[in-house]
């Protein structure tokens, strides 16, 4: 909606220069040209977790590196900011992905989503389980319907498809994606397509087979063939944003230190100014436990509420070494380690395998994720003994030899959200407390989904919220 002549211009204000904040000040450019947007973003650069490097002929991203096409948000956006042809998608030659069984690499059964078969004879063939296993998963469309208010993955898993199927398949490959603690991660905040699957179908085994005849999919594991990247990483997905906001519409280096609520406005403060600036509304874009802070003198209620939401961190060494150092055949995109099998890292992707083109050639980048929710004290190690781990395990999985070309590390903090059981009640309550607040959202990956696909459509929504003139 354009400003009348008489009016005066709107200011909005949005914290957070992550992909939730500038997915929401992009769409409120678009939604009211005529505003006055300003993005406050507390580090010296933009995209928040998400930054892509390069180095002496590598391509490294230090966080995402793919979003899901099947929730449209991100690919819409990329869409509409120029990039429909930067896509790409993963190299259809080896998708599939492994998993550490007793120390060696053995593939997820063809057809194997994250919970449940799409066939069962690549399950019957598998040494990932036992017979005892196989017969139990076999079992599962006789086990009954149960309706949990929430459950945690650890409790679905083990009921519907037994311990062994839970400890082998579903905890690795889903535990890596959260770098969750499986006996708190919500079902339905988390993987509220199989709670839906079981209610609908009785069970996973049908319901996973009438929608993969639906959808006619292939792949194992991830499901990578709907998954694309950039062809210049999502860095490139942050520029193409940032080359659309308004000129001084992006405040780095501006960590936003308190929020007020004064008469008809909202009032912030800059860390280090004694200044107040005044904004019509607000879109707070900062991770949970920041947004708590800054609202607690607003709504101690909703401050409290967003203080709950647990975050865990993940250190990510990212090696780059010559074909010839490694032994395995490297056919897949790569491999995630079940708790069972007790080692110091919870997944290795073969990155320039499922991109080609982002090593040298001759080269592979791998990137190894350690620590998460159930191994956090690893996280704070010094970065020597982070590199040691990641080449000692890769070496042990892979035959991995000698010194890498490239190293990299990264350590995320306090980065990712937990969906804890009883997650969606919460986030309804803030929603419902939020709502209450004139003129004011909040986005991000700590309410709705971590996907870079929902940060997109946290954003948008509040971007189309504070324009409707909502709250
Ligand atoms: C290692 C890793 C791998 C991932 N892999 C994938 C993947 O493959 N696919 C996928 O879809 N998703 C993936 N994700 C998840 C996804 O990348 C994130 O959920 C998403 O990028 C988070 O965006 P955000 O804007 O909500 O938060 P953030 O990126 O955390 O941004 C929040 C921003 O707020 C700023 N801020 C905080 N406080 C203030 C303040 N007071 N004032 C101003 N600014 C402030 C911070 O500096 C930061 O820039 C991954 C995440 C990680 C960590």
């Amino acid at each position: 909606m354009n400003s009348a002549p008489h009016e005066p211009t709107r200011r909005i204000a949005v914290i957070g220069g992550g992909i939730s904040g500038l997915a929401a000040a992009h769409r409120l450019v678009e939604l009211q040209p005529a505003a006055n947007v300003t993005l406050f973003e507390a580090s010296h650069r933009l995209g928040g977790v998400l930054e892509t490097i390069r180095r002496d002929g590598y391509l490294i991203e230090r966080s995402a590196d793919m979003f899901t096409t099947k929730d449209p948000w991100a690919l819409d956006l990329c869409r509409r900011v120029g990039l429909a042809d930067q896509l790409l998608n993963t190299n259809e030659a080896f998708r599939r992905a492994f998993v550490v069984h007793r120390g060696k690499l053995v593939p997820v059964p063809e057809g194997f989503t994250l919970m449940s078969p799409a066939k069962m004879l690549p399950v019957l063939k598998t040494p990932l389980l036992s017979w005892r296993g196989k017969a139990r998963l076999a079992w599962e469309r006789f086990v009954p319907r149960r309706d949990e208010a929430d459950e945690s993955l650890h409790d679905f898993a083990v009921r519907r498809l037994g311990r062994e199927v839970y400890d082998r398949l579903v905890q690795p490959l889903i535990g890596g994606i959260y770098t969750a603690d499986p006996t708190k991660l919500s079902m339905q905040a988390a993987m509220p397509e199989f709670v839906a699957m079981e209610k609908e179908f009785g069970n996973l085994t049908r319901g996973v087979r009438e929608k993969a005849v639906k959808t006619n999919r292939e792949g194992t594991g991830a499901r990578y063939g709907m998954f694309v990247g950039l062809r210049e990483g999502m860095g490139s997905l942050v520029d193409a944003i940032a080359r659309r906001l308004p000129e001084g519409c992006v405040q780095l280096n501006s960590p936003i230190q308190s929020i007020r609520r004064a008469e008809n406005h909202w009032q912030l403060t800059l860390d280090g100014e004694s200044e107040r600036r005044d904004f019509d509304a607000l879109i707070l874009a900062a991770p949970a436990p920041h947004a708590a802070a800054l609202l607690q003198e607003v709504d101690s209620r909703l401050a409290d509420e967003l203080a709950t939401i647990q975050y865990a961190s993940a250190a990510v060494p990212m090696l780059g070494y010559r074909r010839d150092q490694i032994t395995h055949p490297l056919d897949g995109f790569g491999f995630v380690v079940p708790i069972v099998e007790r080692r110091q890292i919870l997944s290795g992707s073969f990155t320039s395998i499922k991109f080609p083109g982002r090593a040298p050639d001759g080269s592979v980048l791998f990137r190894v994720f350690i620590g998460g929710a159930c191994q956090e004290e690893l996280v704070g190690l010094p970065d020597d003994e982070l590199y040691e781990i990641a080449q000692r395990e890769l070496a042990e999985l892979l035959g991995v030899r000698g010194e890498p070309q490239v190293r990299e590390l990264v350590r995320w903090n306090h980065a990712m959200p937990q969906y804890h059981l009883g997650h969606l009640d919460r986030v309804a309550k803030i929603e419902q407390i939020a709502s209450d607040l004139p003129a004011f959202a909040l986005a991000g990956n700590a309410y709705r989904g971590v996907g870079i696909p929902f940060c997109v459509r946290s954003g948008e929504l509040a971007a189309e919220h504070v324009s409707a003139g909502g709250g």
